[in-house]
């Protein structure tokens, strides 16, 4: 039995204030460990002050990206290490708007996650098609591709410390969400795919996480779907006590 994620993508909101605030907030709230893995992804200004606040709570912390090299002059960027020694388990890799705003292509996001693992990070690899590789019928192609290159020559070892994202890129922040049964198919596909090429034991393991305007209303019925083992939520999650209701999901 894979144990439920729920995370939250903060993307770019919240300065270090407001993180400490909602961080202080979720502690609270989460005085009982919850059933689910908690883990929150703020900016990278906010890591290290939400890491020292959230020490010795259940909350995990997320890095939003990385540079795919260990260091050197790449101005601007950050590396795995710098990462995780601010307080990180988790990063998130090839989310859809670094790949569509940022021009992050599989390759690039191989090596992000390569070097991940390489910094004992656990990468959050996202994956899903656009609206229109939807309607001409390539959904399946492009989970595939993504999957492959993004996978690329792992190690069993490697692989059980991934999660994989699905998050359909016409369903990020546009309100509308892939029904339950939309998001089983491609989840099944997912597990699937894992297991044609690393084991039916490492695909029942691996966590899933379906993304994609996921909210207190209908992340109940998202979970009920027997291969979608988590959340990973943009928008619901920058509001304490919504973020609070979809980690105790199993309440509502
Ligand atoms: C996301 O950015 O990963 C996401 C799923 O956003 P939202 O929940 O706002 O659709």
């Amino acid at each position: 039995m894979v144990r439920p994620v729920i995370a939250g993508n903060w993307k770019m909101n919240k300065t270090v204030a407001e993180a400490i605030d909602f961080a202080s907030r979720l502690r609270n709230a989460l005085a009982a460990p919850p059933e689910p893995e908690v883990i929150i992804a703020p900016p990278f200004t906010a890591l290290h002050t939400v890491a020292e606040l959230l020490r010795g709570s259940p909350v995990c912390l997320a890095a939003q990206n990385l540079h795919e090299s260990e260091k050197g002059a790449f101005t601007g960027e950050i590396s795995g290490e710098m990462i995780r020694e601010a307080g990180c388990a988790y990063v998130i890799i090839g989310h859809s708007e670094r790949r569509t705003l940022f021009g992050e292509g599989d390759e690039r996001i191989h090596r992000k996650l390569r070097t991940a693992l390489s910094a004992g990070l656990k990468p959050i690899l996202c994956i899903g098609e656009t609206l229109q590789e939807r309607e001409e019928g390539r959904m399946q192609n492009v989970v595939e591709r993504q999957l492959k290159e993004g996978l690329n020559n792992l190690t069993a070892g490697d692989i059980s410390r991934v999660l994989v994202a699905y998050e359909p890129v016409w369903a990020i922040g546009t309100g509308r969400t892939a029904t339950p049964a939309q998001a089983e198919e491609v989840h099944r596909l997912i597990r699937e795919w894992i297991a044609g090429r690393y084991g039916s034991e490492q695909a029942a393991e691996i966590s899933i996480l379906y993304g994609g305007s996921v909210t207190p209303k209908n992340i109940v019925d998202l979970m009920r779907q027997p291969d979608i083992n988590g959340a990973l939520v943009g928008g619901a999650s920058l509001d304490v006590a919504s973020f609070v209701q979809l980690v105790g999901y199993q309440t509502i």
